[in-house]
């Protein structure tokens, strides 16, 4: 048999008075006059109320909060990480069309039945507008699950090309020996979904600790999750103080694996962490990691300056900046930037509105909390002290919600701290170089930043392409060609990026599920 063939979901416009709009609008409606929920852990399946609250706030605002929820604690964990190792086995003797046909009910739940809920959810709690809801909670999520389904069956069938003479040489593709812990951020909520869902398809079973700043929604994956038809154990939902959880996860001997997408800092400590367990373990943990990014667009003398314009203003400032993929530092032929890419990109940002979710026409929301709202204007800050001229924005405004003005900064200095620390804002540092420096500068750019996550190159003449992508060989693992450097599409452009931005093993691709694979050969002779 076959699964059935797959197609990315299809976006909805969301324009004024089309039935989308309405059913989202009524979602929200209705969410908001049902806030605040209350969000239990889940241990089998099970609702577990430890009675240690916390809240989710709103970052629009700060009168009301989103949910409270439950924190594990010690005696929680270790319950979720024996009830999963328990359901273990009966997940990964499952049949595969069973398991492949509950991913795929999740997905049509999240497109379908769940799609203005989740969206609602995200745009509330993690400050979203519809768009940016639209291509996280009910596209990005259910091209996850859809495309995993054949991802995992297309790395089922890679089977030994060669027999010998009376033999059959097969490979088995076993579940990991112990379980997943899954740590997944705030940004996306399909990453949510993703980071637990990826492990379970392949039969693993899964501890996940969601962000706190996306508890609600996650909680709705988990739940779509479970009507879907995972079984109780399979994938514990384990909100919690992060370091606690995780780390009385990492103890455990039959810990397996690491699937995490956050910070670089906590990336590296958990791996540090780890490695001071690693005699502890049955096997060596499989540590996959997608982590920070200084993302970076480059203009040469031939671009196309409209569309270069457009693509920086969405990739710098949609999502106010919040995606590892963000773009934050831009490098501009000065012949562009003198020619209308300055005065075009002033326009531009000038243009863009910041406000709550539920007016539509607000481009950019919220930064995520308090502590973003103040690390962001703090690099602000720091360029200023620095001599960086503000084009536009360089402000914040924090009395009602957590928002932060579209800020464009221009520096002759190539070293100034906004153009090598990620900030995770809506931030956009630019430097201006001289039309003969382009490959100077594509060096520059590849020794400014511990990073290598995403990057575009901007330009008409195909040598200067070639050029850019060659000598940034390592400086992105997501390159585009007269595009912004945010929104990979599951299976199309495989995500994820090496040097300090994560192990590369490419979400929404095939490459992302060996690794929770433990490949076992068989040899028969007849
Ligand atoms: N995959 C997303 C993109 O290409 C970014 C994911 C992230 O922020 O971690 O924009």
């Amino acid at each position: 048999f076959k699964t059935p063939a797959v197609e990315n979901e299809p976006m909805r416009s969301y324009s004024p008075g089309s039935a989308e709009r309405n059913a989202l609008e009524a979602a929200l409606v209705q969410m908001e006059q049902e806030l605040p929920f209350e969000v239990p852990i889940i241990v089998n399946g099970k609702p577990v109320k430890t009675g240690k609250v916390a809240k989710q706030p709103i970052p629009q605002d700060h009168a009301r909060h989103l949910c409270t929820y439950h924190e594990a604690d010690p005696a929680t964990v270790s319950a979720a990480i024996e009830g999963a190792l328990a359901a273990k086995s009966s997940w990964e003797s499952m049949p595969w069309p069973d398991r492949a046909a509950i991913f795929l009910k999740a997905a049509d739940l999240v497109s379908g039945k769940y799609r203005y809920k989740l969206m609602a959810a995200t745009m509330l709690g993690q400050g979203k507008n519809a768009w940016q809801a639209e291509i996280d909670a009910a596209a990005e999520l259910a091209d996850f699950f859809r495309f995993g389904v054949k991802f995992v069956e297309d790395l089922y069938a890679q089977q030994p090309v060669k027999n010998s003479k009376g033999a059959w040489n097969r490979v088995e593709y076993r579940a990991l020996e112990g379980f997943v812990l899954a740590v997944s951020p705030f940004n996306f909520t399909a990453i949510g979904g993703n980071l637990p869902g990826a492990p379970a398809l392949v039969g693993n079973v899964v501890v996940w600790k969601p962000s706190p700043a996306a508890t609600y929604s996650n909680y709705l994956v988990y739940q779509i999750l479970q009507e879907a038809g995972v079984p109780p154990g399979v994938i514990q939902f384990v909100p919690g103080p992060p370091p606690e959880v995780v780390a009385q996860a990492i103890e455990h001997p039959l810990f397996a694996a690491l699937h995490f997408t956050g910070s670089t800092f906590i990336f590296k400590k958990l791996w540090k962490d780890i490695a001071s367990n690693i005699d502890n373990y049955r096997s060596y943990p499989r540590i996959v990691g997608e982590t920070g990014g200084k993302n970076f667009h480059v203009v040469h003398e031939s671009a196309e300056v409209n569309n270069a314009v457009f693509q920086t203003v969405r990739g710098a400032f949609e999502y106010q900046g919040q995606k590892c993929s963000a773009l934050s530092r831009l490098y501009v032929s000065s012949s562009v930037w003198n020619n209308g890419f300055k005065d075009k990109l002033l326009q531009e940002v000038a243009k863009i509105k910041v406000g709550p979710c539920q007016d539509f026409t607000n481009f950019m929301g919220p930064v995520i909390g308090r502590p973003a709202f103040d690390k962001i204007t703090g690099y602000i800050q720091k360029a200023k002290d620095a001599g960086a001229e503000v084009l536009v924005g360089g402000s914040g405004d924090d009395s009602k919600g957590y928002f932060i003005q579209p800020t464009v900064l221009l520096s002759k200095d190539p070293k100034m701290v906004t153009f090598v620390e990620e900030i995770f804002g809506p931030v956009l540092s630019v430097y201006v170089f001289e039309d003969k420096d382009y490959e100077q500068t594509l060096e520059l750019i590849d020794a400014t930043t511990q990073y290598g996550l995403t990057g575009a190159i901007f330009a008409s003449d195909r040598s200067a392409l070639v050029l850019g992508t060659n000598k940034l060989r390592n400086a992105a693992g997501n390159v585009y060609y007269n595009e912004k450097c945010t929104g990979a599409v599951v299976g199309q452009q495989p995500f994820g990026g090496g040097r300090a931005s994560g192990t590369n093993d490419k979400a929404g691709s095939i490459s992302i599920f060996y690794r929770f694979v433990s490949a076992r050969s068989i040899k028969e002779n007849f």
